[in-house]
């Protein structure tokens, strides 16, 4: 599902050089060795993320995020729910892109398509979370990827299915159980988190040197300025939580750190009990 994005979304356009020049001087430990794409079908990626300086750009620097990602679950999905994980590809685009979920333009945000198996993603997003969303840090950026990695997860998992049929029969239930899809991606992407600096690509590198407490708080600061609650006051709107999709900034908050703290995917039973 794709993280909202508040109304009155002008303006963004032409700020991705203030961003790339902000990034660069970034903290987050990532080690430019293994700075390929990994998946070996896109060469001109490759080529681009391998050549010196390419951790500067935004789309290698999010190449190494989803290596990252898929390669934490590559292991722990097997390891916790004794599933197989198949890979992912993530679509960067820019402005519009058709997908096996109708086509879809930058104002949507990031989401996954469960019909086709991709994360979606137009770079320019990091701008609205930034400036619009208050969301500056550098660990924004993984977070959200690490998000719509839970969605693929949830869907090979077979929850993504279950709650859609539970949905149907109970549709008086089917935000909440929206929401709690929502929260599930939140606490494994917490789980990713953990576990992110033990990941190392095809040869064996790590691929972050290092994760500090300052990004786990920036995964935390974006997990709050992407609450509904949040984007529907930065929008001028009214707080009304029976339209909320994703959760409030706090429960948000909270399962990230669930899952965090964990660092096991099954601690993620967002489905049962108070959320
Ligand atoms: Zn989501």
């Amino acid at each position: 599902m794709p993280i909202p994005l508040p109304s009155g979304k002008g303006g963004w356009v032409g700020l991705v050089v203030a961003l790339l020049v902000a990034l660069a001087g970034g903290g987050l430990g990532l080690n430019a060795a293994t700075n390929d794409d990994g998946g070996g079908d896109n060469t001109a990626l490759e080529q681009k993320c391998s050549a010196e300086n390419a951790l500067d750009q935004l789309d290698c620097r999010n190449t190494l995020y989803v290596n990252s990602i898929q390669a934490y679950w590559q292991t722990a999905l097997p390891e916790a729910f004794g599933k197989a994980y198949q890979p992912s590809d993530t679509v960067i685009f820019s402005s519009a892109v058709s997908t096996g979920c109708g086509s879809a333009d930058s104002g949507v945000g990031p989401f996954y398509c469960p019909a086709d198996d991709h994360v979606y993603i137009d770079l320019t997003f990091y701008e609205v979370l930034a400036q619009q969303l208050g969301a500056s840090g550098e660990f924004a950026q993984p977070y959200v990827l690490a998000h719509e990695y839970g969605h693929h997860v949830q869907d090979l998992l077979g929850t993504e299915a279950q709650v859609r049929r539970q949905q149907q029969r109970d549709p008086n239930n089917a935000n909440e159980l929206s929401v709690r899809m929502e929260l599930q991606a939140d606490c494994y992407a917490g789980a990713w988190a953990k576990n992110a600096v033990g990941t190392t690509d095809a040869s064996g590198q790590k691929i972050f040197t290092s994760i500090s407490q300052q990004d786990i708080q920036e995964g935390l600061d974006t997990a709050a300025s992407i609450g509904d609650d949040t984007i529907q006051k930065k929008s001028g709107g009214r707080i009304d939580e029976s339209s909320f999709t994703h959760g409030t900034s706090e429960q948000r908050q909270r399962w990230f750190r669930a899952g965090y703290d964990s660092g096991d995917p099954t601690s993620c039973n967002t489905f049962s009990g108070p959320i």
